[in-house]
């Protein structure tokens, strides 16, 4: 099938990838672990880049990148090399940035996403290494900033690029290839993107084949959806008008919620890239068999693994593996419980419950979403009262059983319930002669009568049946 797509809306994207997990910066010893520390605290003369320092290649970022990599199904370069790319900015000490020119570590890849009509094969052109200069905070907006403080701690940190092919036709399919490329770089544990900043992306747009214009530096998913709909809008009105686009650069203001001109788009020759002469050729031929023999399974294949193992539906599995702490946790509930029920608890209710919080996984512990289900399983407590006992451990901790005795969350006994049911029939006559005359409302009616004087700790299909075998049924 041909995707329609009239309007010939193009966004490729340009992915600033932390590799935060490196414990070094890419030219020195730096820590990367600077987001909890006082600004200008972590920095030696290298990374300041001061006259008689030479940079010397962190390892580990050289793995991290041949590891995204393979991850992003591309060719690894046996031979790759490093360049300066000049221009001036405060933040820049050195006036270059080191990063990769012709040959870059990773190239022609691809990642799978949910397109808007079926799955969508997002070609990934390149990826390449380069280190992150240090970070401005200006007065006040960009545009009329009175002054600017800078931070050096992020000067150094280890980067890849990660740039796609124009393959998106909506602003949602490029929110959707972030949300894919996030959780398989947390799969690689090669970055943490709950820190600031781990995560950046240009999105390059244009519409019915017109000039192609980048909004740069969007920080979170959810923004570069709205900035790429801003454009897309922007872009059409002006065809309309029979205005000319530029191509330039844009940037896009969160609070306003529109994009602004920064400057007109600059191009390759005008940073004058040239080798860098302080670091070597690289080779690394030698070690990606290696490193693809270590890669960690990823999140497709684990969807995949839990359908086949654990016999759940791909839409649980799609959700639990969306991050790779939820898949843990399943997994190990699902060694205590039916997997299939576990998957719902996890998916459906723990999911949704740590979300609404803004709440990390690590605030659940897999002992007691399976005590939880037990109880519910063998009907101590009502499903309801489950969902209350997730809801308190988040907000107020504390364990299931615990929380059953403070809030008094057992079930009332069956005894209780067919008192109950004699109670309700009693005292509600108009609503069982409309049982007997064929309303079935009227049924629902005294059920809810029943579950109302349990409190809420009534099994409702018990319930049902009791009031049922009081009626005569
Ligand atoms: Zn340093």
């Amino acid at each position: 099938m041909v995707y329609e797509n009239p309007d010939q809306v193009m966004i490729g994207l340009e992915v600033h990838v932390q590799l935060n997990k490196a414990n070094t910066k890419m030219f020195c010893g730096c820590t990367t672990n600077y987001t909890d520390e006082e600004a200008n605290t972590c920095l030696c003369a290298g990374c300041l880049a001061l006259p008689g320092t030479t940079p010397v290649l962190n390892e580990k970022s050289v793995e991290y990148a041949i590891k995204i990599g393979l991850a992003l199904n591309a060719e690894i370069s046996d031979e790759t090399d490093f360049y300066m790319k000049n221009y001036f900015y405060p933040d820049l000490g050195n006036g270059y940035q080191v990063t990769q020119f012709d040959k870059p570590i990773v190239k022609n890849g691809h990642i799978v996403i949910e397109g808007e009509d079926g799955e969508l094969n997002v070609r990934i052109r390149r990826a390449h290494m380069e280190d992150d200069p240090g970070k401005m905070a200006h007065f006040g907006s960009i545009e009329k900033s009175t002054g600017s403080i800078i931070d050096f701690n992020r000067s150094g940190m280890p980067l890849v690029e990660i740039v796609t092919e124009p393959d998106m036709r909506t602003a949602k399919e490029a929110r959707r290839f972030l949300d894919k490329l996030r959780s398989i770089l947390e799969y690689l544990d090669v970055f943490d993107g709950s820190r600031e900043g781990a995560m950046k992306a240009d999105a390059n747009v244009s519409v019915y084949l017109g000039t192609r214009v980048e909004v740069k530096n969007i920080s979170s998913h959810k923004s570069v959806e709205k900035a790429i709909n801003y454009e897309i809008m922007r872009q059409k009105d002006a065809h309309r008008k029979g205005k000319k686009l530029v191509q330039e650069t844009r940037h896009y203001d969160e609070g306003r919620n529109v994009t602004i001109s920064l400057r007109v788009k600059e191009t390759a020759d005008d940073y004058r890239y040239f080798p860098d002469f302080d670091l070597v050729p690289l080779y690394v031929g030698g070690r990606v068999e290696e490193i693809r023999a270590a890669m960690p399974e990823l999140p497709d294949a684990k969807r995949e693994r839990f359908v086949a193992q654990y016999g759940i539906s791909d839409a649980h599995a799609k959700s639990l593996t969306s991050e790779k702490a939820f898949a843990d946790l399943f997994e190990k509930v699902a060694t205590k419980v039916d997997p299939k029920i576990a998957a719902s608890w996890v998916a459906d209710i723990v999911k949704g419950e740590l979300n609404y919080r803004d709440l990390p996984v690590t605030k659940c512990d897999a002992d007691d979403i399976a005590c939880i289900i037990d109880l519910v399983g063998c009907k101590k407590i009502s499903e309801e009262s489950g969902v209350t006992i997730v809801r308190t451990m988040l907000d107020d901790g504390g364990k299931p059983d615990q929380i059953v005795a403070a809030k008094g969350l057992l079930m009332v006994g069956d005894d209780f319930l067919a008192t109950a049911a004699k109670e309700a029939i009693a005292e509600n006559p108009s609503a069982v002669a409309d049982y007997r005359a064929g309303i079935e409302k009227a049924l629902n009616f005294l059920v809810g009568k029943v579950m109302q004087k349990s409190k809420g700790k009534a099994d409702a299909r018990t319930a049902r049946e009791l009031v049922l075998k009081e009626l005569g049924e």
